[in-house]
């Protein structure tokens, strides 16, 4: 194994996951700049967030990480320090989410982070760190669902928006972007006292995610026109057996679970559609314009209301709240605090 602390001055605080045996276990340390990883572009983060994923590594609750030790966090906001790449030079502002970052390479939760130009997408003009952090993967992945929905056509006259785990940070970011476009949104949430904060957030009613998380009929009521799941498993079920005639959800989660015990009647008696979310791979266009529209789009009064910021040595908490299911909105990781 590298060595990775050393006496050496060109250290730089990170944290760190490492396993031993079956024991897992996260220090906030100094780590030598020598064994960041292979890449050509080094940015030094400004921000980073504590997402579902990061929970799920921060905890070792899934196998999210793939190799030790491991620097975790999915995605990074900072400026571009070094650079190789012909798109990237000293002082330019950069996101990164996802291609294997805080899972087989080594991630945001640190001060510096090596990566691959061709994997940055550049921070929006309107965008402060701080903010596309807030926004984060999960925002990039409501985004990316509204973007599924619109391609299928769904329209705001066609009826009501189902959002699933709608207090979390996806759920958060997608309640308020549909009601940005004028659906109508229901908002599904195990938070009942979050109902004030979803509805200022734009969510035109709420009801209670026990009413649709235990198994059902495969054809039910037709209710949504539209569905964005953040949680999977029989909650994506119950939604699949009441979208209407045509209908369309996305699924991008797996919060209830990550089976998905469903039947095709829906589908072929129905017509309707399940568009899978992938923000991980996303191809460098399709994150392109999903930031733009972010920047353009998303209400920022929203979106400081739905998030908290908190220091690099509080991420490992965080990440355990975060897979409990008690966090509201969005976690921001300020990097220099
Ligand atoms: P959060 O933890 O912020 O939100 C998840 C929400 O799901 C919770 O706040 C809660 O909302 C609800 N929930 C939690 N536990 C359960 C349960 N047992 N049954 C039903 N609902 C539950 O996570 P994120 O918003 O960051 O991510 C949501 C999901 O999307 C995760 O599974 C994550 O891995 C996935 N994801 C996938 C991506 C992709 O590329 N496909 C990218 C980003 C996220 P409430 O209390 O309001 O019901």
């Amino acid at each position: 194994m590298t060595t990775i602390t050393s006496n050496s001055t060109k250290t730089f605080r990170a944290v760190l996951i490492e396993k031993n045996g079956s024991e897992q276990s996260t220090k906030l340390i100094p780590v030598k700049q020598d064994s960041l990883p292979s890449g050509d572009v080094l940015v030094k983060v400004e921000h980073s967030t504590i997402n579902y994923k990061d929970g799920l590594a921060l905890t070792g609750k899934s196998p999210v990480v793939r190799s030790f030790p491991m620097i975790p966090g999915i995605d990074f906001c900072g400026t571009v320090v070094e650079s190789s790449h012909k798109d990237w030079k000293p002082g330019d502002r950069a996101i990164l989410n996802g291609w294997g970052t805080g899972e087989t390479r080594w991630g945001g939760l640190s001060e510096l982070a090596k990566t691959y130009g061709d994997w940055l997408v550049p921070l929006p003009h309107s965008l402060s760190s701080q903010q596309a952090m807030a926004i984060g993967t999960a925002g990039y992945t409501a985004m990316l669902s509204v973007m599924a929905l619109e391609r299928h056509q769904i329209k705001p006259s066609a009826g009501p928006i189902l959002v699933t785990g709608a207090s979390g940070g996806v759920g958060s970011i997608a309640v308020s972007l549909l009601s940005h476009r004028g659906y109508q949104v229901v908002a599904s949430t195990g938070k009942l006292e979050a109902a004030g904060y979803l509805t200022s957030l734009g969510a035109t009613s709420i009801i209670d995610r026990n009413d649709i998380s235990a198994p059902g009929k495969s054809l039910q009521k037709e209710k949504w026109a539209g569905a964005i799941d953040t949680v999977g498993s029989t909650t994506l079920a119950n939604i699949c057996a009441s979208l209407q005639y045509g209908a369309v959800a996305t699924t991008c989660g797996m919060a209830q679970g990550l089976d998905f015990p469903s039947s095709v009647a829906p589908f072929i008696l129905r017509g309707i559609t399940l568009c899978g979310i992938d923000s991980v791979m996303a191809p460098l266009n399709i994150r392109q314009e999903a930031w733009k529209r972010l920047a353009a789009e998303l209400d920022l009064r929203s979106l400081e209301a739905m998030t908290v910021t908190i220091p690099l040595d509080e991420v490992q908490e965080a990440g355990h709240r975060i897979v409990e299911g008690k966090v509201r909105g969005r976690i921001v990781v300020d990097v220099g605090i």
